[in-house]
């Protein structure tokens, strides 16, 4: 059966994960968050006070770092790094807090983007991310650039973390959020931009359900079929 890649980028929590997940899931796809693997990157680095500024300490760092996806008993993706689960880890606002400049150093974008490029090889991927399009797939044969406005960005990444039972203000999610947006939109290395040929969405006003109902009809546009349904 004819698979494909999909490229899903946009700005932070404009619903781009619920999207490329659900869409694997009823593709049958893999689905690669590239997010988690720069938020993993800014975690080892963190821990082993890497200093950002430094090219060797930086490219040897990331010789010692090996990140995979794993599956749990319920069947959530974890963001396994050197062998140790760091899914909560890596969602914590001390990591969210560095990741972007992390992200715009262009030796860390060069390693992430190979393992990313190698994962896709074979089609059959859902990945989402903020250079997907642009950089990692350009040949992916559908491109989604998912917006939605701030406010409503913000209330569903505060719920999220609410939800995770972290302790934090809706100014400061709206803080973090403006502000990684700002330096992956300006950073010189693949800033975040839509590409040419992506399809724009725009989340605001759409359930979870619309939004993947709307997704899935792109798909299934271009000749695919789900195999499983998408909830
Ligand atoms: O998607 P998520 O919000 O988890 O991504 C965290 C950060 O990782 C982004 O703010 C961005 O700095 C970086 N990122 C990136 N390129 C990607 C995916 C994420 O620079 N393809």
């Amino acid at each position: 059966m004819k698979k494909i890649n999909i490229a899903i980028d946009g700005f932070s929590s404009c619903g781009k994960s619920t999207i490329a997940k659900a869409l694997a899931k009823a593709l049958n796809y893999i689905f690669i968050d590239t997010g988690a693997m720069y938020r993993a990157v800014t975690l080892y680095f963190l821990d082993h006070q890497i200093p950002l500024d430094d090219p060797q300490a930086v490219s040897n760092a990331l010789r010692q770092m090996q990140i995979q996806f794993e599956r749990d008993a319920r069947g959530r993706q974890r963001t396994i790094l050197n062998g140790r689960d760091v899914e909560d880890e890596i969602r914590s606002m001390r990591v969210a807090r560095a990741v972007s400049q992390v992200a715009a150093i262009p030796a860390v974008r060069r390693a992430m983007v190979h393992q990313q490029q190698n994962m896709a090889k074979n089609k059959g991927v859902v990945m989402d991310g903020r250079d997907i399009g642009t950089v990692v797939l350009p040949d992916a044969e559908l491109k989604l650039f998912i917006t939605a406005r701030p406010e409503v960005r913000t209330q569903r990444r505060y719920r999220e973390l609410l939800e995770k039972g972290l302790s934090i203000s809706p100014e400061e999610v709206a803080e973090n959020l403006a502000q990684r947006d700002y330096i992956d939109s300006h950073r010189e290395d693949s800033p975040l931009r839509r590409a040419e040929d992506a399809i724009l969405l725009d989340t605001s006003d759409l359930s979870r359900e619309e939004q993947v109902q709307k997704a899935l009809k792109l798909v299934e546009k271009l000749g695919i079929k789900p195999e499983n349904t998408a909830s």
